[in-house]
């Protein structure tokens, strides 16, 4: 179909249920041109997240079909697919080891180079340059413990330097002062800048510079369009 071939992600008619008992998306369809940000937003438990599990496939659909440029996602690898899509959460994780093991995480033999010019882009290399031992800080260390913000911006580094063709980002709400929220504002538009992403917008600003508002509520999308449509 060559609708779909055009379009970097298609739902369609997607329904899904964690249990047989409840279906939680009740047949969901939405066109992502290729380089478009996509703004989910909902009240809690209106299926934003489930919409993320399944883009990466954490679950499968009960019906309907996710497709990625045109192809279903269950016909592409788990470890293909792990390759495209870059995720950053809002409680982002850092493992026991130094920040570079966990800048690194999802490309191991990347350059100290391009490390660095992730951490830039990420907004976090300032920050990162001024521990006592710079990239080589344990993350564990009792005084390197750090804030969600600074932990979501070394997520966003994580990420920038995977370079995925589909981002899913879960803004950080909590926690952040003014200062760290620009930093992350910033890194946002820097991660998302030319790549297909969907984002949950907490953030008025993020969702005013959506390609594409999605608004969900009990697992159908309500509306759908720009800000100056809705
Ligand atoms: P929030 O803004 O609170 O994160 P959300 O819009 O992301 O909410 P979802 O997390 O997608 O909402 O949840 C949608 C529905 O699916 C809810 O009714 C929730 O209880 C249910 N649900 C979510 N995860 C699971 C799970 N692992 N097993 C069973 N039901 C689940």
């Amino acid at each position: 179909n060559f609708t779909d071939i055009q379009k970097a992600v298609t739902l369609k008619d997607v329904k899904f249920g964690y249990n047989a008992e409840k279906e939680i998306l009740h047949g969901i369809s939405l066109n992502v041109d290729k380089g478009q940000m996509v703004a989910l937003v909902g009240p809690t438990g209106s299926g934003k997240t489930t919409v993320m599990n399944l883009l990466n496939r954490f679950y499968d659909v009960t019906e309907g079909q996710v497709l990625f440029d045109g192809v279903d996602v269950r016909d592409i690898s788990l470890t293909n697919l792990r390759e495209q899509v870059g995720i950053v959460l809002q409680e982002s994780v850092l493992f026991s080891g130094t920040i570079r093991q966990n800048i690194k995480f999802g490309k191991p033999d990347a350059t100290d180079l391009d490390m660095i010019a992730a951490a830039k882009q990420a907004n976090i290399h300032e920050f990162i340059m001024s521990l006592e031992n710079g990239y080589d800080t344990h993350v564990s260390d009792e005084n390197s413990v750090f804030s969600t913000g600074q932990k979501q911006l070394m997520s966003i580094a994580r990420t920038i330097l995977t370079n995925p063709r589909l981002l899913i980002l879960d803004e950080a709400t909590s926690n952040v002062d003014t200062v760290t929220e620009a930093k992350i504002q910033k890194a946002m538009d820097n991660v998302i800048q030319g790549r297909t992403s969907f984002v949950i917008a907490h953030r008025l600003k993020t969702i005013l510079n959506a390609d594409k508002i999605v608004v969900l509520k009990d697992g159908n999308i309500l509306e759908e369009g720009t800000h100056t449509q809705l």
